[in-house]
Formats: structure tokens, C-alpha cells, sequence
């Protein structure tokens, strides 16, 4: 195996740093990987400084990954070298529990392992993610990739995409149907792109004045400032979905009372500290539900992709070098990204 260059946090309160490690020899069914891109999610912000209380130092954040193929283990049937491939948050799980065998890896019951921060089921090793110069990972956990998408802006989708696609799907979005996707960030961006393309009514909700051309441009029929008390409730009561998608603690009280009867919202936005309960009577007298929904099983994945391929869909994204790293990070906390970084790999090489 070949040195990969990376960048790693070494603790919460210190930035990215250069760190080179060894990837495992390739195994029977695994996939060698050179990086070509790989997007920032705030996820990775969240782990590096150990946010969700269970990083494993060092963290090589992740998990939006394209590259190309280069080296195929001896059982591997489904690339060969110079395919150009993704891999998203999942590298591996149980393949057997009831979740696994419907192809929900996201939902496994003897827990998946993470592209990063994750423990690697045959060696114990942490696994690295995707801010390095190659991967090896098991085939059947690699996706492929459109080859009419750009491949830069493609990189998001492996887990901005199916984040805000899987829950789409699932609470039924499509013609006739209101769907509000809060925040205009990664996710929330792509959030609006999907919705639009299933064919739903799509408003989104922002914090911020200065993105509602931008909301318009991407596919919203609507934007609304969730700060202002007016234009909130200009909508009371008329939305089937609402996909949350915001990264911080706030009061959800207010999008709960713009569903309608029976109306969902649906949390994936994954804050350090938790939203102060909603009112009980919020939800109770119209039937509203709150969910929560964890990015996507690979064969919904790879649909997504498709999905993607034939709508011409991607990311719009800001191509940095790995050493801006820290500064994409202090400028996503001021969500001051149109609308995802995308490192550039080449950067690490030498
Ligand atoms: P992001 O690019 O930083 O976008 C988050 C957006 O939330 C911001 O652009 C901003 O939108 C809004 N926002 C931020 N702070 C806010 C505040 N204090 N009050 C109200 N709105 C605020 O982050 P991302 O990469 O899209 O990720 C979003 C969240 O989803 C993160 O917590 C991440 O860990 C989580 N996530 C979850 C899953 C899952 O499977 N459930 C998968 C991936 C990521 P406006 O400027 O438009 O208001
Ligand atoms: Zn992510
Ligand atoms: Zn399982």
C-alpha cells in the first residue's frame, strides 16, 4: 500500500493538522480508491471537535467521497480499475439483521461502520475518511457515479444527497404535495434541488436575507425568513412535509404549527445540544408528527444517484485545497458556504 496523505483533527480544540497513514492490504471483495474530491459536511465540523461526545482521535473527516478505482481484490465483480466510483457515510455493517437484509445499512441493529470514527469489523482498526489520497473499502458498500455529472459537485450527493432524498421519498414528496426544507446549507440546498425534481411545491426557510435569490435560482417556489413572525404565518397550517435540516439548537414550535393535519416534520440536522422539547398540544391537536431520518441505505444511495444522473442534478460548490480546511470550517459556523466545500484532493498529493 502506497502512503496516504491526510488531514486529521488530533484533538476538539485543535485545527486539521497533515497526519500520513497506511490503508489496510486489500481484502477479497475490496475496492482501492484514489480521491479525487471530497465534500465538507458539517458532520465532519461536529466530529472533529468531538460534538456528539464519541470521537476516536485521530479523526480523518469524510465521507462524501469520488474518485477512481484503482486496484480490485481477487473476488471483486462489480468495477475494475479506472470506474469512477462514490462512497458515502457507510462502509460496512452486519449484512444480515432484519434492517441490513431490507437494505436499510443506515438502521443496522449491530450498528454500521462509518466511513470515519468508525470501527472496522475484521481488524478493529478506526476507520479514516475521505480527506485523504485513497480508500479501500468493500465493494458492495461503493457506489457509482453518473458520468454526465461534474465530478467535483457530485461529491456532496454521498451524503447531502441521500440525506435529504431518503426522507423526500419516504414522507412522500411529489405533485400536489407542500414541502418545506429548512436552512439553506449542504444539505438544505440540495433539500431544495430534490424536492423541486419530484415535483413537489417546495418553500424554503432561512435565517438569512441575503440567500432568497439564491433559494429561488436553486428550485424554491417560495422563500420564507423563518424570523419573521408575518411571513410564518402566511403559511399556518398548509404543509404536508417539512424536512429540517438546520445544525444548530433552536425552538421548533414555530415550523410545527405551519403542518397541516396529519403534517410531518422530519429532523436531520444533528446539533451538538438538543431543541427544547415542542409544546405537546402543538402536535396532539392536529395529529402532527416529529421523525427523524439517518441518511440512506447504498442501494437507495445508488438510487439517488441515478436520479440525480437523469435530472442533471449536483451540488453547488466552493473547490478548495485540504490546507483551507480550517477556514471552510469557521465560514460554514457563519453559514457563509454557496453551498458546500469540496476539497480538492490533488492538494495532498505529493
Ligand atoms: P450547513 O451547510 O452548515 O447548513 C446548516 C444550515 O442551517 C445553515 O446554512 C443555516 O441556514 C442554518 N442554520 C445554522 N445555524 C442556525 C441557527 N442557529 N438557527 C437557524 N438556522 C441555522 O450544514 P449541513 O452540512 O447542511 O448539515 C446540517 C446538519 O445536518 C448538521 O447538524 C449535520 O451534522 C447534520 N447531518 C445529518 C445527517 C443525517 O443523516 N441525519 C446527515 C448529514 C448531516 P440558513 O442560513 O438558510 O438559515
Ligand atoms: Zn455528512
Ligand atoms: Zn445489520
Amino acid at each position: 500500500m502506497p502512503t496516504t496523505y491526510a488531514y486529521a483533527a488530533r484533538s476538539a480544540d485543535t485545527p486539521l493538522t497533515p497526519f500520513e497513514f497506511q490503508r489496510r492490504a486489500l481484502r477479497e471483495l475490496d475496492v482501492q480508491i484514489e480521491v479525487m474530491y471530497c465534500g465538507v459536511c458539517h458532520s465532519d465540523l461536529h466530529q472533529a471537535r468531538n460534538e456528539w461526545k464519541n470521537s476516536i482521535y485521530p479523526v480523518v473527516p469524510g465521507h462524501e467521497i469520488v474518485g477512481r478505482v484503482t486496484h480490485v481484490g481477487r473476488g471483486v465483480t462489480r468495477f475494475k480499475a479506472g470506474d469512477l466510483v462514490g462512497v458515502g457515510c457507510l462502509v460496512d455493517s452486519c449484512r444480515t439483521c432484519p434492517n441490513c437484509a431490507e437494505g436499510l445499512e443506515q438502521y443496522c441493529e449491530n450498528g454500521f461502520v462509518g466511513t470515519y470514527n468508525g470501527v472496522d469489523r475484521v481488524s478493529g482498526e478506526i476507520t479514516y475518511g475521505g480527506y485523504s489520497t485513497n480508500l479501500v473499502v468493500d465493494e458492495a458498500f461503493v457506489l457509482r457515479v453518473p458520468d454526465n455529472l461534474d465530478p467535483a459537485a457530485t461529491a456532496p450527493l454521498l451524503c447531502a444527497g441521500i440525506t435529504t432524498y431518503s426522507p423526500l421519498r419516504q414522507w412522500g414528496a411529489g405533485p400536489g404535495k407542500k414541502v418545506g426544507i429548512v436552512g439553506l446549507g449542504g444539505l438544505g440546498h440540495m433539500g431544495v434541488k430534490l424536492a423541486r425534481a419530484m415535483g413537489a411545491h417546495v418553500v424554503l426557510f432561512t435565517t438569512s436575507r441575503s440567500k432568497v435569490e439564491d433559494a429561488k435560482r436553486l428550485g424554491a417556489h417560495e422563500v420564507v425568513i423563518s424570523k419573521s413572525l408575518d411571513e410564518m404565518q402566511a403559511h399556518a397550517n398548509s404543509f404536508d412535509f417539512i424536512l429540517n435540516t438546520v445544525a444548530a439548537q433552536h425552538d421548533l414550535n414555530p415550523f410545527i404549527e405551519l403542518l397541516k393535519r396529519d403534517g410531518t416534520m422530519t429532523l436531520v440536522g444533528a446539533p451538538e445540544h438538543d431543541h427544547p422539547s415542542p409544546q405537546v398540544f402543538g402536535l396532539i391537536m392536529k395529529r402532527r408528527r416529529l421523525a427523524g431520518s439517518l441518511i440512506g441505505g447504498i442501494a437507495e444511495t445508488q438510487e439517488m444517484l441515478d436520479f440525480c444522473g437523469q435530472h442533471g442534478i449536483t451540488s453547488d460548490i466552493e473547490l478548495i485545497p485540504m490546507q483551507k480546511i480550517n477556514d471552510a470550517y469557521e465560514r460554514m459556523l457563519k453559514s457563509d458556504v454557496k453551498y458546500r466545500f469540496v476539497v480538492d484532493i490533488d492538494s495532498l498529493r505529493q
